[in-house]
């Protein structure tokens, strides 16, 4: 985390630098693509001596990876400071459902927030559930009042910061203080603020998940997920993922290294970009509020200026009223924006969203549709004329 004369690295020094291990590279200044099933060895007893090792970080089997993986873990791991190990997933979800299954046996109880991806949420109510596990909805403005949810059977409160679609943020102290006294393990959905903009293990977090597939991997082309773990956590994370047979591909993990390489300087102008848009938005008396972690109008505002490095590029906006013909006007028109799911790409994306087909115990009111934006790296001005023309085909519909 430090360089030769102990000075903390910047962010940009640190994801260029992440991973890239002499073992790993071979002297390359990235880490090839190893590609893998069968390993050979000279003899029976070498294959025998190699079955009784700890396996992880060796070269066993293709399944157990080759230092391409190795190397983006490793990168993963060093970015947040604290941690012990990261396993990749091939995807968002994969990661989320194996840090959820290393933690949860039959019996035991799961708090998710309310404002969770909506995938996270089908896994309470679908696999958990038939597997015996039990999930409770929580505001996700609870903060210290998750202590009164906390049962004898709550094994693992799942946290994510900003929520989906409409960016509440979380209390991640207050909630980890109370989650840490009862023995509970926290895993915290972290792909909005990355690593970079929120550290979590060094807030207490004990299971951080990334979806890659959004800012790490950068260019809409990848699917890939991680768990980073805090230390005491990451020899069960990597035996649950092993039997489940989790492996990414090595081009997708080179992909993904290959993005990270350059998240320092797209987040930036994300930030940059999106902050420009959202206090414009703001302006605009079509718009009745913008859900920006870093605008005043977004529950846990005070909670992001306190404990976040920085905004990233999605956030939402709320119509003044309007139907969903008048929605579908707006976003149908644009130029720049694709319509489209996911995010954290060089693109910027249009999504109309309903938070209220995904909530049970919160029920915001809101005044009127809501458009979710993806702020790519295209000039922010084109983005706000394409927005502005939008915003009076909006009006003209309404
Ligand atoms: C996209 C997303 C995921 C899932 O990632 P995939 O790689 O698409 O499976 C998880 N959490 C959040 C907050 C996301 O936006």
């Amino acid at each position: 985390m430090n360089d030769k004369t102990g000075r903390p690295k910047g962010d940009a020094t640190r994801v260029v630098t992440a991973g890239r291990r002499k073992e790993w590279t071979q002297g390359i200044v990235s880490a090839p693509v190893w590609r893998a099933s069968t390993i050979l060895y000279d003899s029976v007893a070498d294959l025998r001596a190699a079955g009784g090792r700890d396996t992880h970080h060796r070269l066993f089997y293709g399944r157990k990876g080759t230092p391409t993986q190795w190397s983006l873990a490793d990168a993963l791991t060093e970015l947040e400071p604290g941690a012990e190990g990261t396993f990749l997933y091939p995807s968002g979800v994969a990661a989320i459902a194996a840090a959820l299954l290393s933690v949860l046996s039959p019996g035991d109880e799961l708090l998710l927030p309310d404002s969770a991806y909506d995938p996270t949420r089908s896994m309470g109510t679908g696999l958990l559930k038939r597997m015996g596990i039990a999930t409770r909805f929580y505001d996700p403005m609870i903060g210290a009042g998750i202590a009164e949810l906390i049962s004898d059977k709550t094994r693992a409160i799942l946290l994510e910061s900003p929520g989906s679609l409409t960016f509440e943020v979380q209390d991640v102290p207050a909630i980890v203080a109370a989650a840490k006294a009862r023995g509970v393990t926290t895993l915290l959905d972290n792909t909005w603020a990355t690593p970079l903009f929120f550290p979590a293990i060094s807030h207490g977090i004990d299971l951080a998940i990334l979806a890659c597939t959004k800012y790490i991997v950068g260019h809409s082309d990848v699917m890939l997920g991680s768990v980073t773990a805090a230390p005491g956590h990451f020899a069960r994370l990597r035996d649950t993922s092993f039997q489940l047979g989790q492996v990414t591909s090595p081009d997708d993990s080179w992909l993904a290294s290959r993005g990270l390489r350059t998240m320092a300087v797209r987040l930036k102008q994300h930030q940059a970009s999106a902050l420009e848009i959202a206090h414009w938005l703001k302006t605009q008396p079509e718009v009745a509020a913008v859900l920006h972690p870093a605008l005043p109008d977004c529950p846990g505002h005070e909670t992001f200026l306190r404990d976040f490095k920085g905004s990233s590029g999605l956030f939402s906006f709320v119509l003044n009223g309007g139907s969903e013909t008048a929605r579908a006007a707006l976003i149908d028109g644009l130029e720049h924006f694709g319509i489209g799911y996911s995010w954290g790409g060089f693109e910027s994306l249009a999504l109309p969203v309903d938070p209220q087909r995904y909530r049970s115990v919160t029920n915001r009111p809101y005044a009127g549709p809501i458009v979710r934006l993806q702020i790519g790296l295209e000039d922010p001005a084109d983005l706000i004329a394409d927005l502005a023309a939008g915003l009076e085909r909006f009006s003209a519909a309404r």
